[in-house]
């Protein structure tokens, strides 16, 4: 299973790209996301994207206080955890290591800057690239490399909502 640590979430400036964070860590096959900070708003709606398009049954979006208390719980189990930052090992130069990873995973992104323990405590820093870009890029491109596409394929049982896919128009199904 992989997991989404978001540091450093500011209610304020934050929620437009945390909603990303989460979207893109659902879509593409993640199981959840811990948030460090509060934002009550945020996550009712977020909830509610998830409750149409499916996934509430087992896609975990959880408040936290302090990131460092999940990253030594992931070292207790046996996990891995990995930090995406600019600053790392290029993802080019670690697939090899990627592929024989162990689980559960833990992928930490920031929003601000990130705190030095963080980079001494994770198992692998990796760059998705070395050029300051987003944490939502990041995030895609980091679980594309571990599904090698095949999230892109990904369907919810429980979805009220499916898209049909057209060239040309908008097709969907309800389901209840
Ligand atoms: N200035 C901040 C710093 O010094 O760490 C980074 C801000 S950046 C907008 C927010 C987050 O995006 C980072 O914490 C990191 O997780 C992610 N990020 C940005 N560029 C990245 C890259 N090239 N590779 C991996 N992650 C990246």
């Amino acid at each position: 299973d992989i997991y989404v640590l978001r540091l450093g979430h500011r209610p304020a400036r934050d929620k437009r790209v945390t909603t990303h964070v989460i979207l893109v860590a659902r879509a593409f096959g993640a199981k959840g996301v811990y948030i460090e900070g509060k934002d009550e708003k945020m996550i009712k709606s977020i909830s509610k994207v998830i409750d149409s398009w499916g996934g509430s049954s087992y896609f975990l979006v959880k408040e936290i206080e302090n990131g460092k208390n999940i990253v030594n719980e992931w070292k207790e189990k046996g996990g891995t955890v990995i930090h995406l930052t600019m600053y790392g090992i290029n993802i080019n130069d670690l697939q090899d290591k990627l592929d024989k990873i162990k689980y559960p995973l833990l992928i930490i992104a920031g929003a601000e800057k990130v705190e030095g323990w963080y980079y001494r405590n994770v198992d692998y820093n990796i760059a998705i690239g070395n050029q300051p870009h987003s944490e939502v890029a990041a995030l895609a491109i980091f679980l594309d490399r571990i599904y090698k596409g095949r999230e892109l394929y990904m369907e919810f049982g429980d979805a009220k909502i499916k898209i049909l896919p057209q060239n040309v128009g908008k097709k969907v199904i309800r389901n209840g």
